[in-house]
């Protein structure tokens, strides 16, 4: 079975006032995995509610393949749905749930009840196949869900928000799961979720989503390490920002300045606009807790602030360190710091550098991104 492409071309839907989904256009290529990311209310549920079928789209086109299924009704689009809202059978045994969408395909008719097994086994389910939706725990049943969504291995698959009622193990499980049947099948998957670990571990690509517009596309890492907006730079991963002034220095280098007498020296070459040269600007930057730099409180140099350690957390590979910076008015930073047994951690009130090298740092000016 391969997948099949999936177009949203200038999508649109309107609820009364709210303009949910708004003027939308995306390809999920075949066989890839997308993700849809964003915080609740910004139009996830409704994207994939028109694909299925299940709302009309104001505007716009939604092609599978060349069909434009943009008129049909859910049944006849051939794409499998884990959906919030779309609930198993309450009538029908676990396994007769799986079993439904088999015995409606041609292809897989014949051996509706091999295959139902073989899907129970892989969401582990085997000893509740005769057991009732209403005799499973949300868990449970949510497994029965993607069992019976991917049973068929439809062409396209629809999972909105499908393992947000497991606990953290069976959902990594789970999610490994769902990207091995997705890449044994070459199914293309359109995937729902606010989860951004989630997002980034499963998909080729993700959409991060506000107001009903995706704001950045691109893959894990692109949206990780070149976030365009400060928005995806906080929504996709953890990320400290400070304000400062950035300034050119007569050698055509540049600076950020965070008060008086703290300085970050920037990369010459890091990609900013020339129109915007000589003139002093307010800018916000960005810095990942991993590439921060601690180290016990030494001399004053430029890309050290020194600071005070507020809270050392333990979070088994790393540790997590609060830091109040020695600056009026600023946030602390956090910094992750990895074990090495040759080095004593950092305690509570003990006076450090926090060390930001040139390249760590990204650089937004009113919301846009301006160097890396
Ligand atoms: P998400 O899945 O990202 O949380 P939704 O697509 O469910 O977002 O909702 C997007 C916006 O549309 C929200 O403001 C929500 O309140 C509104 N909305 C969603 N469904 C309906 C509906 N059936 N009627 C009216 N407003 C709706
Ligand atoms: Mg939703």
């Amino acid at each position: 079975m391969i997948g099949e492409t999936l177009h949203l071309n200038r999508l649109v839907k309107r609820y009364d006032e709210t303009l949910a989904v708004d003027d939308l256009n995306l390809t999920v290529n075949a066989g890839e995995f997308v993700s849809v990311l964003g915080p609740s209310g910004s139009g996830k549920t409704s994207i994939l509610s028109m694909v299925a079928g299940f709302e009309r789209p104001s505007s716009g086109e939604i092609l599978i393949g060349s069909r434009n299924v943009t008129q049909l009704a859910p049944n006849d689009r051939d794409i499998g749905m884990v959906f919030q809202k779309y609930a198993l059978f309450p009538h029908l045994t676990v396994r007769q749930n799986i079993a439904f969408p088999l015995k409606l395909k041609k292809r897989w008719k014949e051996r509706w009840r091999s295959r139902a097994d073989e899907m129970l086994e892989l969401v582990q389910l085997a000893s509740f196949a005769d057991r009732l939706p209403a005799q499973l725990s949300g868990g449970q049943q949510q497994r029965v869900a993607v069992a019976r969504a991917l049973a068929f291995e439809p062409p396209l698959m629809l999972m909105d928000e499908p393992l947000g009622a497991l606990d953290k193990k069976l959902r990594e499980a789970m999610q490994i799961e769902i990207k091995r049947i997705q890449q044994s099948v070459g199914a293309t998957i359109l995937y729902v979720t606010h989860d951004q670990e989630e997002a980034l571990t499963m998909s080729d690509r993700v959409a991060i989503m506000k107001s009903g517009r995706v704001v950045q596309i691109g893959t894990p890492v692109e949206l990780y390490r070149a976030p365009k907006s400060m928005f995806v730079a906080d929504f996709v991963g953890r990320m400290n920002f400070l304000e400062g002034d950035r300034l050119f220095t007569k050698e055509g280098g540049q600076q950020i300045r965070l008060s008086e007498n703290t300085v970050l020296t920037m990369l010459a070459d890091c990609g900013i606009q020339t129109d915007s040269s000589g003139e002093e600007e307010r800018v916000t930057i960005a810095l990942r807790p991993e590439l921060i730099g601690i180290e016990a409180r030494k001399e004053r140099k430029p890309n050290r602030i020194p600071g005070v350690v507020e809270h050392s957390i333990f979070m088994g590979p790393h540790n997590v360190l609060i830091v109040r910076l020695s600056l009026p008015g600023r946030p602390a930073v956090e910094a992750q710091i990895p074990h090495f047994s040759s080095v004593e951690p950092f305690e509570s009130g003990q006076e450090v550098d926090v060390i930001i090298e040139p390249t760590t740092l990204t650089c937004f000016s009113a919301s846009e991104r301006c160097a890396a």
